[in-house]
């Protein structure tokens, strides 16, 4: 572990960080945590209304001063009494204007004072290390910030409002129940477990399996609606791919060019759709060539072919189609591929029947009404494949999450078979204190220090 940037530490300091983004704006925060939050406030704030002391949940107007007694900046100030604050200690927050001598001079002079600097979440750190959040919403605080379209943050907030963590809890002492009736089996050797306990007990682990893996199968929806629908466009050269890819994105960045074979690598571009991430990924084209970019460019695509969320398979509707079409059909999985008949403009010819098995769309990437009848193709894909916003069930978007589930769901799968096979309740209290740890790396409690730091550090001072 990094001891230096560990926020594992000193947990009984009073940490301070200015809480706003660097830059100007129209107001600033400076946050303080901990047991001198109070004094440090009451020693450099002047409630210009006379309020001494402050109480707790209250906003001030009044003067910050120096250690001469000179304004710094008039601010509003608010204490919030332990336990009723971000991280369950005493917490003090200074509202100034946004310029950064003045935030950098209250940051000085609670220092001064005995505070010291925070380190990167160390705020939301005390949150989980005071019991307010557990890791999993403590990593959706980050994920809120960090969102990148509405989709990313409404399933960051739904973790944060702690949807994950309860069912974690829920599942736990169910397993803790298991693990309790296991256990009394150890105790008293000489009593087989009778068959209607072994049944129940099966019954129980049954329906926990199922619930765990309903979530565990959230985690492609959710990985999409954190990361965005990779799509990749594809279809042999000079059907409008780059053309298609410019004006979805409505701008000029791909290379748009009637020479067959021009785009030779892969260009990847992000777009937000109706407050869906999208990662567009338009390919060199299909066809056998001697060019030794381009066929590295070409193999690319195909490896690309199998990772992408969605293949938009481009062709010329203006021409008949020939064997390059017919190789990149082959390539496609048709539960993953919407057909992209384009050059509409041109007139479109009747498709043969291989191809009429998938969705299908026709456009003219020259017309931008063409264009949004592609969007609206592409949005009913990806609702219609995830269809699952607004059930009861938490989406989980974190391959972290995933891991602990999966490596639960296998624990109490070799639980499963132990019963049956009536192993000794020695190794059936093995398997569900191993199902116990792996649930409690979700909600932090059996999670390692380097996980911890690992989290935390991706947080933003003042977090
Ligand atoms: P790519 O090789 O598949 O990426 O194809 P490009 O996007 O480079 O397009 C090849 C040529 O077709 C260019 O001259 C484009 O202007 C033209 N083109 C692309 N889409 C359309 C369309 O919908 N209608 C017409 N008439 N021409 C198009």
């Amino acid at each position: 572990m990094k001891a230096a940037v560990s926020v594992i530490t000193d947990s009984n300091d009073t940490i301070v960080a200015i809480a706003t983004a660097p830059g100007e704006g129209g107001i600033g925060i400076v946050r303080l945590s901990g047991a001198l939050a109070e004094s440090l406030l009451a020693s450099c704030f002047v409630s210009l209304a006379g309020a001494c002391p402050l109480q707790s949940h209250r906003l001030y107007y009044g003067h910050f001063r120096d250690s001469t007694d000179r304004v710094i900046d008039e601010v509003m100030a608010v204490l919030m009494r332990a336990p009723k604050s971000y991280t369950r200690e005493d917490v003090a927050e200074v509202h100034c204007h946004g310029g950064s001598v003045v935030l950098r001079r209250i940051l000085d002079r609670f220092i001064d004072g005995g505070a010291r600097l925070a380190r990167p979440g160390e705020f939301t750190f005390r949150a989980f290390l005071n019991g307010r959040i557990d890791l999993s919403r403590a990593e959706a605080v980050m994920d809120v910030i960090r969102s990148r379209s509405e989709s990313a943050c409404r399933v960051a907030v739904s973790q944060l409002e702690g949807g994950l963590s309860r069912r974690t809890y829920a599942f736990k002492e169910t397993v803790a129940d298991l693990l309790a009736e296991v256990e009394a089996g150890i105790d008293f050797p000489e009593e087989d477990l009778p068959c209607s306990d072994r049944l129940r007990l099966l019954s129980i682990t049954d329906s926990l399996l199922k619930e765990i893996s309903t979530i565990t199968e959230s985690f492609e929806t959710g990985r999409i609606l954190r990361e965005g629908l990779s799509i990749l466009i594809f279809g042999k050269p000079n059907v409008g791919k780059s053309s298609l890819m410019n004006a979805l994105l409505g701008e000029a960045r791909a290379i748009v060019s009637n020479i067959a074979g021009t785009t030779r690598d892969t260009v990847e571009e992000s777009l937000v759709l109706r407050g869906l991430p999208l990662r567009l990924i338009d390919t060199a084209g299909v066809r056998d060539t001697t060019d030794s970019v381009e066929v590295l460019g070409v193999k690319r695509a195909q490896a690309k072919v199998a990772g992408a969320d969605l293949i938009l398979l481009v062709v010329d509707g203006s021409q008949e189609l020939d064997g390059y079409d017919f190789k990149a059909l082959a390539s496609c999985d048709p539960e993953k591929a919407l057909l992209v008949v384009n050059k509409s403009d041109l007139g479109v010819l009747p498709l043969s029947s291989e191809f009429s098995n998938l969705s299908s769309v026709e456009v003219s990437a020259l017309d931008p009404a063409g264009v949004s009848k592609l969007l609206d193709a592409i949005y009913d894909y990806f609702t219609r494949s995830s269809g699952s916003e607004g059930r009861d069930t938490p989406l989980i978007s974190d391959r972290r999450h995933r891991h602990a589930l999966v490596g639960a769901m296998e624990a109490l799968g070799r639980f499963r078979l132990g019963l049956q096979r009536d192993d000794p309740p020695e190794c059936s209290a093995l398997e569900l204190r191993e199902a116990l740890q792996s649930l409690g790396e979700i909600t932090g409690e059996t999670a390692p220090d380097e996980i911890l730091d690992k989290i935390f550090s991706r947080f933003c001072i003042g977090k």
